[in-house]
């Protein structure tokens, strides 16, 4: 049985693998719900990445908000990527993981002043500044301290990914980005400010984007940007094309992001804009596929008009499906013998939307473990204490070695910090 995803998730035998680790040791070592991600996996992502990018000047600016463990920061790290962040916090994770500030972009539509003077103390890259307003406070925080923020201007190409209207970023009615026709005045108002400096353009036009047609549309608005804001004397040094390259979860077919580079690489040599320097912001499709989150099947509730199998890894754990509608990949991390019965896939969260998949064909017992496909991306990153649920452990493998990366949650963690009333 072959899956969807990457091929370090798969069956040998009856038994499923990450790279060479069998996941029901792993469960049983570590508990459930776990999540498993291979290294391996993350790492040759990166590489086609960076292989379509060979002999350019150019920064992989791995999207944290993907998937911000501090290991999963080190990996990339290691690969000698860069990081787009979207908040303090994230900045502060990123340098705890070892991160070069001097690789780091700061995108977000509402950067705080707090998280300006943090991003300016640490000497990130560039600030992605999203809105006119955001400038002008960007340039009085920085001339305030004395010091230069490096700036790009988020434009919004107003081109649709095809993507689910919640990770569709890119559109007018979006919130991101500063509109296509306000552009170029935007970046004159720039360019007199102080403690301002323009270094690039950058667009991000929505998540799991599975068709080259809406980047090559962007990349085009893009490259209009650039031609008229450079032909008022301004320069604009880097071209930040985005992340939102989708996976496979099931049966779509994405580009490989090598072939997807060398078609916008094409593009920006034939337009002439080849010595520019160019960054991505990829997330999802560094991380997506390499993971998988472990869960044990509770209870078998057979019913009338739907069977539940009931898991113990719920909407806290992995949001996609409640948020999204997403379909992600279920199935058993031992095979058995016996005729697939048809379940809604189910947590123990007291929500009707606490679903992990529906109608899925699983031949299952209490107690088996099962494992959810391609959870590496918006899933542990966006995983709550809903219900006071402690968040799930993290393991890493590389081969056959795992090494746990994030220990399980305790309930008493949940509530430090909180203080009942004085009595009386
Ligand atoms: C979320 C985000 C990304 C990454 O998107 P993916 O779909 O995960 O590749 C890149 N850039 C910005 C500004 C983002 O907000």
């Amino acid at each position: 049985m072959t899956l969807p995803g990457s091929p370090h998730v798969a069956y040998r035998g009856d038994t499923l693998f990450v790279e060479d680790c069998a996941l029901p040791e792993l469960a049983a070592r570590h508990g459930t719900p776990l999540y498993v991600y291979s290294q391996t996996a993350m790492q040759q992502s990166v590489s086609a990445w960076q292989r379509a990018l060979a002999g350019r000047d150019h920064l992989i600016c791995y999207a944290m908000k993907a998937n911000s463990s501090l290991a999963v920061l080190q990996t990339f790290i290691d690969a000698g990527c860069g990081f787009d962040i979207v908040s303090g916090g994230e900045l502060q994770r990123v340098l705890a993981a070892g991160a070069d500030p001097a690789k780091v972009l700061f995108s977000g539509v509402g950067k705080t002043r707090e998280e300006m003077r943090e991003a300016l103390r640490a000497g990130v890259l560039c600030f992605n500044v999203e809105s006119e307003p955001e400038l002008d406070v960007l340039s009085a925080v920085a001339s305030d301290s004395g010091q230069t923020a490096r700036i790009s201007l988020r434009v919004n190409p107003d081109v649709d990914a095809g993507t689910h209207p919640y990770i569709s970023t890119g559109l007018k009615g979006n919130k991101f980005g500063v509109a296509h026709e306000r552009a170029v005045a935007v970046y004159r108002h720039a360019a007199t400010l102080p403690g301002i400096e323009v270094v690039g353009i950058d667009c991000h036009i929505g998540s799991q984007i599975t068709d080259t047609g809406p980047y090559l549309n962007a990349l085009d608005r893009v490259l209009d940007l650039v031609e008229a804001v450079e032909a008022h004397g301004l320069r604009l040094h880097h071209l930040d094309l985005g992340g939102g390259l989708g996976i496979t979860y099931t049966d779509e077919t994405p580009p490989a992001a090598d072939a997807l580079v060398a078609l916008l690489l094409a593009r920006i040599d034939a337009r002439g804009h080849g010595h520019r320097r160019i960054f991505f912001e990829p997330g999802r499709s560094l991380v997506g596929n390499a993971g998988v989150l472990v869960s044990e099947v509770l209870y078998l509730k057979p019913g009338e008009a739907k069977n539940f199998c009931i898991v113990d890894a719920a909407m806290n754990d992995l949001m996609r499906p409640a948020m999204y509608d997403a379909w992600m990949g279920i199935v058993p991390c031992r095979l058995r013998d016996g005729a697939p019965v048809t379940y809604d896939v189910v947590g123990p969260v007291c929500e009707s939307g606490d679903w992990l998949g529906r109608d899925r064909a699983l031949a299952v017992q209490a107690g088996d473990a099962i494992a959810v496909l391609s959870a590496g991306a918006y899933c542990m990153s966006m995983a709550s204490n809903y219900n006071s649920r402690p968040r799930a452990a993290e393991v890493m493998v590389s081969g056959n070695r795992a090494w746990l990366i994030r220990e399980r949650e305790q309930a008493s963690e949940l509530f430090r910090g909180e203080h009942l009333l004085p009595p009386g």
